[in-house]
C-alpha cells in the first residue's frame, strides 16, 4: 500500500521515538516511525545499563546531557509516563598519571559548563566508597548530580505521546529501500508497504550503517558487543551506592533493584551483530568485578545479556542532515551513551528537519562532515 508521510524514521529506538515525539509536539504529525522488531526497543535502547552523566570529556556531549537529563526531570509532568531519575552519582576510578591529568581537564571544562563535578583524592574517594577496594587506584572524579533512569520508561513516554498526537508507530516493518529521485528522497520500502516522502531519518542504532546503504550513504558505525550481569539482591547494600567506573578497566557496577548491575566492556572485541553472551569474557568481567567490589564474592546472578554499542570512529554520534541526498537525516551513533542523550538528540533532529538547522545546541561537531574533514579528537570518557 503506498501512503504518503512529511517525515519517515527508520528505527524505533530511543532516537527514532524522540525524534517523531518532537516533530509532532511541534506540529509535524504525519510522521511514521519503521520498526524492524515485534516490539519497539528491543535494540540496545532495551538492553542498556541506564547510566545518565554529565561527565564528558567535550563541550557538545556536557551541554547535550544539560539539555537531556532538564527534559528527563520534566518528563513525568509532559508525558505522564515516570522515569526514575535518581541522582546516585558516577564515580570514576583512575588509576595513572596520565588519565588523572585527563580527567582533571575534563572536570575544568563541566565546571565551566556549570556542572558540579569534581577531583577526590583516595581517601576522600575511599569515605564515598567503603565497599571499593581502591588498590592501584591514585584518584576519581565525582559528579552527585549524574546517576540513573528507567530506560523503558523513557521510551514508552515517547511512544505514548506521539501516538497520541497521530505519529504512526509499526513494528515488524523493517525499511528494505530508500529511493533517491534527482538527488532527493523520494520513497521508503517495507515489504508490505510505500511510504512517499521528502524526509528520512535514519536512526537504526547499531544497524545504521545497513540502512544508510539503502540510500547510497556511507555511514561510519559499527556494532560492538557489549554485556551486562545483574544480581540477585545483596544484603545490605546501601540504597544511595554511586555509579562506580574503574576506567582502565572499562569495569563498572551500580545499584539494581536490591542488587547490583555491572559491566566491563571488552575493548578487543570485534565488529559484530552477535549477541550471545561471550562465556571466557564473562569469567574476565566476573573476576574483575569481585576484585573491585569484593560483597559481589557471595552474590548470585540474576540475569545477563548482550546488547549492541553503535560506535563511530571518533565516539560522536552522527547528527543531522546527510549530503548523499536532500532529505537524508540521520540521529544514529552515540558510541554507547545514548540513551540518556536520547531526549535532546530527538529535539535537536526536530529543529533540524523543520527549522533548517538545529539550533538549541550547535550539532557541528557531530555533523557527517567531521569525517570528510579530519574529525577531531572525539569523546574520551568512553566506557
Ligand atoms: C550493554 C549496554 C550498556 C549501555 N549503557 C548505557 C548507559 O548506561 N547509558 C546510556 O546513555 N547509554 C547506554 N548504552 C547505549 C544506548 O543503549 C544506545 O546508545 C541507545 O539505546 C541507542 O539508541 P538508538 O535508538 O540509536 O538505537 P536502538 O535502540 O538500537 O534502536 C534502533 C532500532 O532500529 C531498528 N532497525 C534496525 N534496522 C532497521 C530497519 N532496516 N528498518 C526498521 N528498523 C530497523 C532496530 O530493530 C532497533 O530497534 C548502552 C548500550 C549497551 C549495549
Amino acid at each position: 500500500m503506498s501512503t504518503t508521510a512529511d517525515v519517515v524514521i527508520v528505527g524505533g529506538g530511543i532516537m527514532g521515538v524522540s525524534t517523531a515525539y518532537h516533530l509532532a509536539k511541534r506540529g509535524c504529525r504525519n510522521v511514521v516511525v519503521l520498526e524492524s522488531g515485534e516490539m519497539f526497543g528491543l535494540g540496545s535502547t532495551g538492553l542498556n545499563a541506564g547510566g545518565v552523566r554529565y561527565q564528558f570529556s567535550t563541550a557538545v556531549n556536557i551541554e547535550l546531557s544539560k539539555l537531556s537529563i532538564g527534559m528527563m526531570e520534566r518528563f513525568a509532568d509532559e508525558t505522564g509516563q515516570e522515569v526514575a531519575l535518581r541522582r546516585c552519582g558516577y564515580l570514576f576510578l583512575l588509576d595513572t598519571n596520565d588519565d588523572m591529568r585527563r580527567f582533571e581537564g575534563n572536570v575544568a571544562l563541566q565546571n565551566q559548563h556549570g556542572v558540579p563535578s569534581r577531583v577526590l583524592s583516595p581517601d576522600a574517594t575511599h569515605e564515598l566508597v567503603p565497599e571499593v577496594d581502591l588498590t592501584g587506584i591514585i584518584g576519581a572524579t565525582w559528579c552527585p548530580r549524574d546517576g540513573l533512569v528507567d530506560p523503558h520508561g523513557l521510551l514508552q513516554g515517547y511512544i505514548s505521546c506521539a501516538r497520541h498526537l497521530g505519529v504512526r508507530l509499526e513494528t515488524r516493518s523493517p525499511a528494505t529501500g530508500i529511493e533517491i529521485t534527482g538527488g532527493r528522497v523520494h520513497r521508503v520500502v517495507t515489504p508490505s508497504d510505500e511510504f512517499e516522502t521528502h524526509a528520512v531519518v535514519i536512526a537504526a542504532g547499531p544497524w545504521s550503517a545497513q540502512v544508510g546503504a539503502l540510500a547510497g550513504a556511507d555511514v561510519p558505525i559499527q556494532p560492538i558487543r557489549r554485556q551486562i550481569a545483574v544480581t540477585n539482591p545483596i544484603p545490605h547494600l546501601r540504597s544511595d551506592f554511586p555509579f562506580v567506573i574503574d576506567f582502565t578497566r572499562a569495569l563498572y557496577f551500580h545499584r539494581e533493584g536490591a542488587g547490583i548491575l555491572t559491566g566491563m566492556s571488552n575493548r578487543a572485541e570485534a565488529p559484530g551483530f552477535d549477541t550471545t553472551v561471550d562465556e571466557s569474557w564473562r569469567l574476565t568481567h566476573l573476576e574483575n568485578a569481585v576484585a573491585r567490589l569484593p560483597m559481589l564474592e557471595e552474590a548470585e546472578l540474576l540475569a545477563e545479556w548482550a546488547g549492541l554499542y553503535e560506535v563511530t570512529p571518533d565516539d560522536q554520534p552522527i547528527l543531522g542532515r546527510l549530503p548523499h541526498a536532500d532529505g537524508l537525516f540521520i540521529c544514529a551513533g552515540f558510541s554507547g551513551h545514548g540513551l540518556m542523550h536520547g531526549p535532546g538528540a530527538g529535539l535537536l533532529m526536530a529543529e533540524e528537519i523543520l527549522d533548517g538547522s538545529a539550533h538549541t545546541i550547535d550539532i557541528e561537531p557531530f555533523r557527517w562532515s567531521r569525517f570528510a574533514n579530519g574529525a577531531g579528537a572525539g569523546e574520551f570518557n568512553v566506557v
